[in-house]
């Protein structure tokens, strides 16, 4: 008998394990697309332009201080100075005073034209950081192959390529056969509330576009180590943004008689039940190509039949990505206490304490969903939650892999980037580009960035070779139509 169920289990894992090996070796590896790489002369003056826009200090503070409007009038007279060619054929407009909308008129009425955007508005900097910056945030100095300050990547680097871009086309007569946006926020940092008034702009105009891009995805050597290539990934959807008050009120008292309870216990032990129960991981779609377009890709065996047999392998996929933040980010929602608020004194008892809780929230969830979890999870009805997303956004829609601004995206990517894998992703934070969903099926978010280095934190730079590759890459965006129209 015993001998019968050895068989029978011995069988099975046999078919098992034949079932595995027959996935994997059918998976063939992401195909390398061997396109010619244009390597376009690089203009002398976008190196000083582009340090010329880090000097200017436009930061976005808070949603309540003012901005110093002289730094973002300075950057639009900059601009003009910088890129006359630009001015001179691009009708602008101007929306919530310093946001741009510069129009390139096509060749052919009909076609649903293209949304190129970027913000140049920038997040402060620590002053208790100051030391640690090899040189100053705003200087723009270039040493070391790069352009060093705060900006230089997120996102003066989309804006300069995008301006440099169409400037060298227009220095060589060019004119694109569907018509041009060229979108520029002033308050991305601060949930960008004039991209919803660009928005509004252009569904006046009755604008539909074919393709927004925007930043959101970039090209990863270090960060991928799985593959030996380097990994574009080009954000398709955002993850929803909401922010929650968690409060307790209970009658305060002298420290010297103190109660069993006080508002900040339950509270403490709200937030710990909170973050000892995390929501479960999820893998939406965009991940789950990414998955298998890496891990396929990648010469681990275990990893590549993992990849090819996702039906059996999902719960340690899920393990693998948990242990990196950013990968953790991709398949879970997220909810993190951000701020606290309570006490007064030190023989005082609070009678109040406070806790703010912001989340991402995955494709499928809603606020909503994410309020009614806390509050299954913190089970106490004295802490009371409310939500106070002043700019929230629920997730956002998924743009297809299949759809022509993807492909176009792709094909400007291999035109830019050797041996390049590239997968779709899902982005982790929130730009402007999720209020283009209005307007467009197309959104799409990537900039030719390689393993960038201190978005919103201390030295941010940009290399060099990136600023040639961010100009080339949006020279072939917008040159793209010239080809199909040969
Ligand atoms: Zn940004």
């Amino acid at each position: 008998m015993i001998k019968k169920i050895l068989t029978v289990l011995g069988l099975g894992l046999l078919l098992l394990i034949t079932v595995i090996l027959v996935n994997t070796f059918r998976k063939k590896p992401f195909p390398v697309v061997s396109e010619k790489i244009e390597n376009r002369p690089f203009p002398d003056s976008a190196i000083a332009h582009m340090s010329g826009a880090v000097q200017i200090p436009t930061i976005s503070i808070s949603e309540y201080g003012a901005i110093d409007t002289a730094a973002f009038k300075a950057f639009g007279v900059f601009i003009e100075q910088s890129y006359p060619l630009v001015h001179q054929h691009l009708s602008k407009t101007l929306i919530n005073e310093f946001s741009f909308v510069f129009e390139w008129k096509g060749k052919q009425a009909a076609m649903a034209p293209f949304i190129i955007m970027g913000h140049y508005d920038v997040v402060p900097v620590e002053t208790s950081s100051l030391e640690e910056w090899k040189a100053p945030p705003f200087s723009g100095a270039v040493m070391d192959s790069c352009i060093w300050g705060r900006g230089s990547l997120d996102d003066k680097y989309g804006v300069i390529c995008i301006l440099e871009a169409a400037e060298a086309l227009l220095r060589k007569g060019f004119t694109p056969q569907r018509t041009i946006y060229l979108c520029f926020g002033h308050d991305e940092e601060l949930r960008g509330r004039s991209a919803a008034a660009v928005v509004q702009y252009l569904e006046q105009k009755k604008v539909r576009a074919e393709m927004v891009l925007d930043e959101g995805g970039q090209i990863n050597v270090e960060k991928i180590k799985e593959v030996n290539r380097p990994v574009a990934v080009i954000g398709v959807a955002e993850k929803g943004y909401a922010s929650f008050e968690l409060s307790v009120h209970k009658e305060g008292s002298h420290s010297s008689i103190p109660d069993k309870e006080t508002a900040i216990d339950i509270l403490a032990a709200g937030l710990h039940r909170l973050r000892s129960n995390i929501p479960p991981a999820k893998i939406t779609p965009p991940v789950r190509e990414f998955l298998s377009r890496v891990s396929v890709s990648s010469d681990d065996f275990l990893l590549r039949a993992a990849g090819a047999n996702m039906w059996l392998f999902e719960g340690v996929a899920k393990k693998i990505m948990s242990a990196r933040p950013e990968g953790y980010a991709m398949i879970h929602t997220t909810i993190v206490p951000v701020i606290l608020e309570s006490g007064l004194k030190e023989n005082i008892i609070p009678a109040n304490a406070k806790a703010i809780i912001n989340s991402r929230i995955l494709p499928g969830e809603t606020a909503q969903t994410v309020e009614d979890y806390m509050r299954h999870v913190i089970h106490d009805e004295r802490v009371v939650i409310k939500n106070v997303s002043k700019a929230g956004s629920d997730p956002s829609t998924v743009t297809s892999i299949t759809s022509a601004a993807f492909k176009r995206v792709e094909s400007a990517i291999h035109k830019t980037v050797p041996n390049v894998l590239i997968t779709p992703y899902l982005s982790v934070g929130a730009t402007d580009s999720r209020y283009y969903r209005k307007i467009s099926d197309g959104v799409v978010g990537f900039l030719p960035l390689t393993d960038s280095k201190g978005f919103h934190g201390v030295n941010e730079r940009l290399p060099l070779r990136d600023l040639q590759r961010g100009i080339n890459f949006f020279m072939t965006i917008m040159e793209e139509e010239r080809q199909e129209f040969k």
